[in-house]
């Protein structure tokens, strides 16, 4: 049976919960132990695939085709475990599950109420796999004091208060604020938030105090005292260069020791770093540096790309380069012109939803292809890839995608990119209307791509014949254009195993011009590059455009 460890924060949002969660479960896995992560998020959409990435930051799939929070980015890119569905839970799909039961007559009559009937389902989710792992991390969501997140402090409190002692740990996050005209680190707002947490009934054994100046000796005891916490248990993070430091850094502060303590893991398996250290060495030890632009519509928040930046640092990292991302507004690209992507050693259009900007994106196609700039379209930026090649290269002026078509209500695109309503997943057939829920309906998850041998994307995965990546879109490239498109030039060098789904495009006559259907920025950890950022960054390094 697993220990559990609760992740909760306080004081103000932002502290860094996650990545805090996803930097412990590494170091227990340095000490040899199995772990999984969980997120369990107060709001109350079913799951973020509805929301906007300007709210929410990006949206993370999982192999197994959920749509949920971008820490559990962090959590996968930390500990290399692959997510699950049974790993993300929202408030909005307890209660929906709560209330589907209730229809169904489970509850046998029962007057249904937030305790126990929410908390119990909220409990049910936390058991899921406990048998399979040594530690289950447990994120909540928000700040504690959120009226949302009342119900799951409740079910945790229940949840250890059910297991048998020492089973389960509590870790909170504060924030210590420096007033800088007296010069001192304030203790006060921890103190609250820990009383806040009390008062719920939970009593944290280890405080991780986030802040921007030394925490002298005094203040770590005080704050041990006050918050009734061992002075050894309260664990100073200060703001760290790069986010791969974590799990180093945690650990010179003693974070993983003080969790065990509080189990009474004693004495503790040493840890074997190694795996961070090299990490660490390739971030600092870079040699060169290569600029990418990011050519995409949501880049006022570097959230809503959060996966791709990590991943082209990874890419980085395999060639032991640095690599200095800029944001190019789409929608800036085409009303300037192209020429806002001179000086770059390659471009990358990621994925995107909707109309506004995608002129700009083809014009980066475009511009990449003729001036043979390393190129990686994903998703979006594939589609985006091929309308521009029907357009300028196979005599289609009018192309366009459905998508667009659907969102204007008007038909004014030769649809090259059509709304996909059946596909094969595994044995089974999906299909879908155009009037089905927005939520959860799109094709998701993790699907296989037949790569043509000899193909530029085969021998970026090492000769593979076959790769898997996850999947997040609703339009599919229309295989039927197939012939006249490979007549101009642009291959289709990955299908779908029954050949009709278009999943790879690339220029056989450009140095490094390939488009996915896929996401492979999901899969990307620091310590295993995704093949296709690394092969990006590589012929970046060798784009004789040098800037
Ligand atoms: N909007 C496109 C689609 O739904 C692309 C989605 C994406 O880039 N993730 O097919």
């Amino acid at each position: 049976m697993a220990r559990y460890i609760f992740i909760t924060g306080g004081v103000v949002s932002s502290l860094g919960k996650g990545l805090a969660s996803a930097a412990l479960g590494a170091l227990l896995q340095a000490r040899g132990y199995t772990v999984r992560l969980r997120k369990l998020d107060p709001y109350l959409n079913v799951d973020p695939g509805t929301m906007s990435p300007f709210e929410h930051g990006e949206v993370f799939v999982t192999d197994d085709g959920a749509e949920t929070d971008l820490d559990l980015g962090h959590y996968e890119r930390f500990t290399g475990v692959s997510a699950r569905k049974t790993d993300s839970v929202s408030s909005g799909r307890i209660y929906s599950n709560v209330l589907e039961k209730e229809r169904k007559g489970a509850y046998l009559g029962k007057t249904i109420q937030v305790i126990p009937h929410v908390t119990n389902e909220i409990k049910d989710f936390l058991s899921v796999g406990e048998d399979e792992v040594d530690f289950m991390l447990c994120e909540i969501g928000g700040t504690v004091g959120d009226i949302e997140g009342l119900p799951f402090f409740e079910a945790i409190r229940q949840f250890a208060q059910e297991r048998p002692r020492g089973q389960c740990v509590f870790m909170h996050l504060t924030l210590l604020p420096y007033l800088a005209a007296s010069g001192e680190l304030k203790t006060k707002p921890t103190q609250h938030s820990v009383k806040e947490l009390r008062s719920i009934g939970l009593q944290p054994d280890v405080l991780v105090c986030r802040s921007e100046q030394p925490i002298p000796e005094k203040e770590r005891a005080k704050i041990a005292l006050f918050c009734n916490v061992r002075p050894d248990a309260v664990i100073p993070a200060y703001d760290l260069k790069s986010i791969y430091e974590a799990p180093l850094a945690y650990h010179r502060a003693g974070l993983d020791q003080a969790v065990l303590d509080a189990f009474q893991i004693s004495p503790a398996p040493r840890p074997d770093l190694s795996r961070w250290e090299d990490v660490m060495d390739r971030l600092t030890n870079a040699e060169g540096l290569v600029k990418v632009a990011i050519v995409g519509k949501y880049v006022q928040l570097e959230d809503a790309y959060k996966s791709i930046s990590e991943a082209l640092t990874h890419g980085g990292m395999a060639n032991r380069v640095r690599v200095k991302t800029e944001w190019v507004d789409s929608e800036k690209l085409e009303g300037e012109g192209a020429h806002l992507l001179d000086g770059f050693n390659g471009i990358i259009v990621p994925g995107g939803f909707g109309e506004r900007g995608t002129e700009g994106m083809v014009a980066a196609a475009k511009y990449a292809r003729e001036k043979k700039v390393p190129y990686l379209g994903i998703c979006l930026g594939m589609q985006m890839a091929v309308i521009e090649a029907a357009r300028n290269l196979a005599e289609m002026p009018d192309a366009g995608s459905e998508e667009f078509d659907h969102e204007a209500g008007e038909s004014r695109f030769t649809p090259v990119v059509y709304h996909l309503k059946e596909w094969v997943q595994g044995n089974y057939t999906v299909q879908r209307k155009l009037s089905d829920d927005k939520g959860g309906t799109m094709r998701l998850g993790a699907y296989t791509a037949v790569l043509k041998p000899g193909s530029k994307i085969s021998e970026v995965y090492d000769g593979a014949l076959e790769i898997e990546d996850r999947h997040r879109h609703r339009y599919e490239v229309d295989a039927k254009y197939r012939e006249r498109l490979e007549e101009v030039g642009l291959n289709f060098s990955g299908m779908s195993p029954d050949g009709r789904l278009p999943e790879c495009v690339e220029y056989a006559s450009h140095p490094w011009f390939i488009g996915v259907q896929s996401h492979p920025e999901l899969k990307s950890k620091p310590f295993e590059p995704a093949p296709l950022f690394a092969g990006f960054v590589r012929a970046a390094m060798d784009n004789e455009r040098l800037v």
